[in-house]
């Protein structure tokens, strides 16, 4: 069995997460200080190196996108992407809950290497209570002196689905309406008040520590070549156990169900297996060899990020689903632009009258051109990615959509 291997959680449930002494006894902060002892080219070229790829969803390389924050910058900015709301998705709460510290001290060692004096937290209105952890561990590192002259805010959303995309994050820390901004330019020139700032998920902030501690090389040896390291994740859905786990990314979607899960509920076969939230493709049986790193998984349709991996047997309605999932996206658009505001609607109304036993086939051609067209030309991630558990789903399991049909 493939072994879980700890770098994010490597203190979770070993130390009070309420604690700074616990941290510091584990070893916490040595990654900031050898950051600290580095030149910010160094330290930028050492994460590069690592092939560090974020953890929110779209893998950039962590290190390349730092270097895009101009050198002569007088301010720039950290900001820390925790609104995760996708639906299903719990990953970075559980960093966070786990071992808060490690995250602060990842913040500021991309603030040694940005040259930013300033670091905002964006959490996801749901999770006050993390707030209020978060808030007792800034306290105690800056009590202790840790961060140095690195200060850390933590900002609360308010419930939007799209303030979780970068720009739109961006513009409610600023106080506006979260609507995505037009990229280029990116935020690493010009994000918070126009200054530069990265935006890092949680979990890609959390892993720096240990890399600057142990060096690239060690990181870039563990998981798959391409997309190094580990990756947490959550299983959910018709498992017999319901887990979190953080395994390296060269594992199977098998072996996460089978080994960690303990296979399907109840000797159920499987259907399909949703991977990265409502935004992710739906997986069938045959395909579930395929290794959990970003570019497998793109290969076969799915998007990683978020972590989640949601399991359905053989007993669930495939079209109901993508219905429920199309229902959200339809309420989430911002309405900022015309493709995700019209082609969420048009493809709820269609789901829906296709789920009712109204549906033609004409209905479903309709929606895979209209699919294919938002994932080119919306504005932001959320319309891009809408139409991918309607197409994947027609792809694998269109049996069960013309099952549904006017006959
Ligand atoms: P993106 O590919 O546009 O950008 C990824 C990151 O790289 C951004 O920070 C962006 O600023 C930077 N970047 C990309 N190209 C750049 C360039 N040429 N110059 C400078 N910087 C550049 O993706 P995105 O819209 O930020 O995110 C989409 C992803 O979000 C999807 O893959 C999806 O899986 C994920 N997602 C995650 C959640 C969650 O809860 N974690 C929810 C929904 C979607």
């Amino acid at each position: 069995m493939a072994e879980e291997q700890r770098i994010v959680l490597r203190n979770a449930d070993q130390i009070n997460p309420a604690k700074l002494e616990d941290y510091l006894q584990a070893g916490g902060y040595q990654g900031l200080e050898k950051a600290r002892s580095m030149s910010r080219a160094d330290l930028i070229a050492e994460v590069k190196k690592s092939n560090l790829r974020g953890r929110g969803g779209a893998a950039f390389n962590c290190g390349l996108k730092w270097s895009f924050v101009p050198t002569d910058a007088e301010v720039s900015y950290v900001v820390c992407n925790l609104d995760e709301g996708e639906p299903g998705t719990y990953k970075d709460r559980i960093i966070v809950q786990k071992d808060p510290q490690q995250l602060l001290e990842g913040m500021a060692i991309c603030g040694h290497a940005v040259n930013a004096k300033q670091g905002y937290i964006y959490c996801r209105g749901e999770y006050p209570y993390v707030v209020e952890l978060l808030n007792l561990a800034i306290d105690q590192a800056r009590s202790k002196g840790v961060l140095g002259d690195f200060n850390i805010e933590v900002r609360m959303g308010a419930g939007a689905y799209v303030c979780g995309e970068e720009t739109a994050l961006i513009e409610s820390i600023e106080g506006h309406r979260g609507e995505p901004r037009f990229k280029p330019p990116f935020p690493g020139v010009s994000g918070l008040w126009g200054k530069p700032t990265v935006v890092n998920n949680v979990e890609t902030f959390a892993n720096l520590p240990q890399i600057v501690f142990n060096g690239a090389d060690w990181y870039a040896a563990i998981g798959a070549s391409t997309y190094p390291g580990t990756k947490v994740l959550t299983l959910t859905g018709d498992v017999e156990k319901r887990v979190f786990i953080e395994v390296p990314t060269n594992v199977t979607l098998r072996e996460i169900i089978y080994n960690y899960g303990g296979g399907v509920k109840s000797g159920r076969r499987l259907k399909a297996v949703q991977v990265g939230g409502t935004s992710g493709g739906f997986i069938p049986e045959y395909l579930l060899d395929t290794p959990i790193d970003y570019d497998s998984m793109r290969s076969i349709g799915a998007t990683l990020g978020t972590g989640a991996v949601f399991v359905m047997d053989e007993t669930r309605d495939v079209v109901d689903i993508v219905t429920h999932i199309a229902k959200f996206f339809k309420e989430e658009s911002c309405g900022k632009c015309n493709p995700c505001r019209e082609g969420t609607f048009r493809c709820y109304e269609i789901m829906d009258r296709i789920n009712r036993g109204r549906g033609t086939l004409p209905d479903i051609e309709h929606m895979i051109q209209l699919g294919k067209v938002m994932e080119r030309v919306c504005l932001c991630g959320l319309g891009q990615a809408s139409p991918s558990p309607i197409l994947t789903t027609l792809q694998h399991f269109r049996y069960e959509y013309e099952r549904k049909l006017i006959s």
